[in-house]
């Protein structure tokens, strides 16, 4: 599988200076197979990007999996091209919530808020809901969903295709309370975790839902993943803070011997799982 990162911010976009080289853009990570099947993980301001690369290819068949529907990972998708193209289709999936995930979707593109409604996209727009537990086909992709631990109804998705996993777990905090940390045993032998390292521990904010660094190297060593990827950066990291937050990272890595590498998420990043 080929990857490639539009967006690795976490909470809002943070144009600038200080982050033209990790990138401003919020949560989007591009997957493909080696059939080349598109598939998308979260749909934050990099999906935009995203829209514009595939320069008006159609009819496109995307699956995009939702995460969950804070704005920092659905804001991308009234931006996207492909959803204005009516011989295309978008399947959407989310997890399942108090309300139907059609409605909630909807609600966030409802007048004011945007001009066109979700219902008004002229895309071929499937949604489908996704219990904890499951595990299903899309595409070429095995896909199965765990509850994480976040504000909101939140999954995390591990992706297999050509004999090798991806682990998508962002938005996640340590349960702390005894029970044990879901994401570990989802990411179980995984090639590639990438995992929510918005904190680190002094600026931790406990029940905010997201993890450490620590967090996510602990996570990544007891599932005994190949390669770690720091993702949904805090929106005050400037990129020479994820710099070192790189080289610290590593080198707690190295103490382990385990052979973990330890990349922090930039967008435009590619990389071949
Ligand atoms: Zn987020
Ligand atoms: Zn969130």
């Amino acid at each position: 599988m080929k990857i490639r990162f539009w967006g690795t911010r976490g909470s809002i976009p943070t144009p600038g200076q200080r982050t033209v080289r990790y990138g401003g853009n919020t949560a989007c990570v591009e997957v493909r197979d080696s059939t080349d099947h598109l598939l998308v993980l979260d749909a934050g301001t990099g999906l935009r990007e995203l829209g514009i690369k595939l320069n008006g290819t159609s009819p496109l068949m995307v699956d995009l999996l939702l995460s969950h529907l804070h704005w920092d990972h659905i804001q991308g998708i009234p931006f996207f091209r492909p959803v204005y193209d009516p011989k295309s289709t978008l399947r959407l999936y989310g997890p399942t919530q108090h309300r139907p995930l059609r409605e909630l979707l909807g609600l966030g593109m409802d007048d004011p808020f945007f001009p066109v409604d979700l219902d008004g996209l002229p895309v071929h727009l499937e949604i489908h809901e996704i219990e904890s537990g499951s595990k299903r086909k899309i595409g070429p992709y095995e896909v199965s969903a765990t509850t994480i631990f976040h504000p909101a109804p939140a999954l995390a998705y591990r992706i297999e295709a050509d004999g090798r996993s991806i682990v998508y777990a962002t938005d996640t905090e340590d349960p702390f309370s005894g029970q044990p940390n879901p994401v570990i045993e989802l990411a179980k032998n995984a090639d590639l975790l990438i995992h929510d390292g918005q904190f680190l521990d002094s600026d931790f904010k406990a029940g905010w839902g997201h993890s450490t660094v620590a967090t996510a190297l602990d996570v990544a060593q007891r599932a005994k993943v190949k390669r770690l990827i720091l993702y949904h950066h805090d929106p005050d990291r400037s990129d020479d803070a994820l710099d070192r937050i790189g080289v610290e990272a590593q080198h707690a890595a190295d103490a382990q011997g385990q052979g973990l590498e330890v990349i922090v998420a930039r967008e435009g990043a590619e990389l071949t799982v």
